[in-house]
């Protein structure tokens, strides 16, 4: 592989893989929330103003399997043309459209695509040989570019023909990472292989069964796990814990006591809630109290940790000099179960001001982080939601092992 910062990009077609697969509104299709448009400009920039032309190839949602009631595929939904606008404000140039990401006519249009140009191709999934990562249709791909550029991290744990199998038709010194694939590899990489000591990686969200594998790998790495939100209530139950109506995998507690197991021969710290609150409904409005995990009512549920957990996760977190956090502490988005999340939000931010490295990762943190304004106080965000799970499973994504060769 190559440096993209070692690569001539004057007078080259560039076939980038961004992630452009973003939130759009449910009548109008406007783009809603553009972080990962802005998070692929860096690359694209770079190329245009190396003299390089650019074209861009992305997935949005899965029209395949969205199909319209009479089971023909949505385009009006799906199409990548929803992007265009956006892309081209923030890119401060025009953006041209390819119907299709394969075929004659593309073909032709990045033939004629001069120096410092944008095409953006059409929905790669409105085939089905992309998720089947079909060699043929990967070659097809594959002839829009000289050099090919992997800067979609979101979608690197597939192995799908423009994330990964595309990468085989192209020569070692004309494939590279773009700049998020970078951050994203160099920052993961920091912590699961040199965390600086002591590293406390935070899980939480609703389910065990999701995080099983991301845990087990940790038991490898971390000082401290803290445990939250949802998933707690398995392992709680599996210690003979009262736990009301909150939610439990009864199939998952097993493996809970085993990781607890293999935690205590390994001389890892797992920290699981002392006292929450529970709430008579999963609502906003529901009736709440604070109770310790022992008091807890029978027709009662546990939706966020209270307060001598959160002083006992705030401690571990703020003494540590790496901090990884996936998934929250409760059912934020609602307001009334949002103080757990919140306040170990705070101490990661704290942490960070003196001194840690904190990675956040996942959907949920990262939509806390930002609900709560601390995204400037963290070290890194990472875009990748599965991805960031997958490297911290200790798995080796295709998409980078594609490019690595
Ligand atoms: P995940 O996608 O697995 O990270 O889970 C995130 C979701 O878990 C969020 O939508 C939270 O509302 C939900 N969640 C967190 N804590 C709880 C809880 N105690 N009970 C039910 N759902 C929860």
């Amino acid at each position: 592989m190559s440096q993209i910062d070692q690569i001539h990009f004057k007078g080259r077609k560039v076939l980038i893989r961004v992630d452009f697969n973003v939130p759009l509104d449910k009548k109008t299709f406007a783009v809603t929330d553009d972080t990962r448009i802005r998070a692929a400009l860096p690359t694209i920039k770079k190329v245009l103003k190396d003299g390089g032309a650019a074209i861009l190839m992305s997935h949005l949602g899965r029209p395949l399997k969205k199909l319209k009631e009479d089971g023909s595929i949505d385009y009006e939904r799906f199409t990548l043309k929803h992007v265009v606008q956006r892309l081209s404000e923030l890119l401060g140039t025009d953006v041209l459209f390819a119907n299709d990401c394969i075929g004659e006519k593309t073909e032709q249009q990045v033939k004629i695509l001069q120096q410092g140009h944008v095409l953006l191709l059409e929905n790669t999934r409105f085939h089905k040989e992309e998720t089947k990562g079909e060699e043929a249709f990967s070659e097809k791909l594959s002839r829009l570019g000289d050099i090919y550029i992997n800067d979609a991290f979101g979608s690197a744990h597939r192995a799908h023909a423009s994330t990964t199998i595309v990468a085989k038709f192209f020569q070692p010194d004309y494939k590279a990472f773009g700049y998020l694939m970078e951050a994203e590899i160099k920052n993961a990489e920091k912590v699961i292989k040199s965390p600086e000591k002591p590293f406390t990686a935070i899980i939480g969200g609703a389910k065990v069964s999701d995080k099983i594998l991301v845990i087990e790998n940790l038991l490898n790495i971390a000082d401290n796990i803290i445990i939250g939100g949802g998933m707690s209530y398995t392992f709680l139950k599996a210690q003979g814990q009262p736990i009301g109506k909150s939610l439990c995998e009864e199939d998952k507690m097993d493996t809970a006591l085993d990781v607890l197991k293999k935690a205590k021969d390994r001389g890892v710290n797992v920290y699981i809630p002392q006292d929450h609150i529970v709430a008579d409904q999963f609502s906003n409005d529901a009736h709440t109290q604070a109770c310790s995990i022992e008091n807890t009512p029978n027709d009662w549920m546990g939706l966020d940790i209270a307060e001598k957990t959160i002083a006992e996760y705030s401690k571990v977190i703020k003494s540590s000099k790496t901090v990884l956090w996936n998934g929250p502490m409760g059912v934020f988005e609602m307001e009334a179960f949002s103080h757990g999340t919140k306040s170990i939000a705070l101490a990661v931010a704290d942490a960070t001001d003196n001194g840690a490295f904190s990675l956040i990762g996942g959907g949920d943190s990262v939509a806390a982080i930002n609900q709560f304004d601390l995204a400037e106080r963290v070290s890194y965000i990472s875009t990748g939601g599965g991805a960031l799970l997958e490297l911290f499973e200790g798995k080796t994504l295709p998409g980078i092992a594609a490019i690595q060769g």
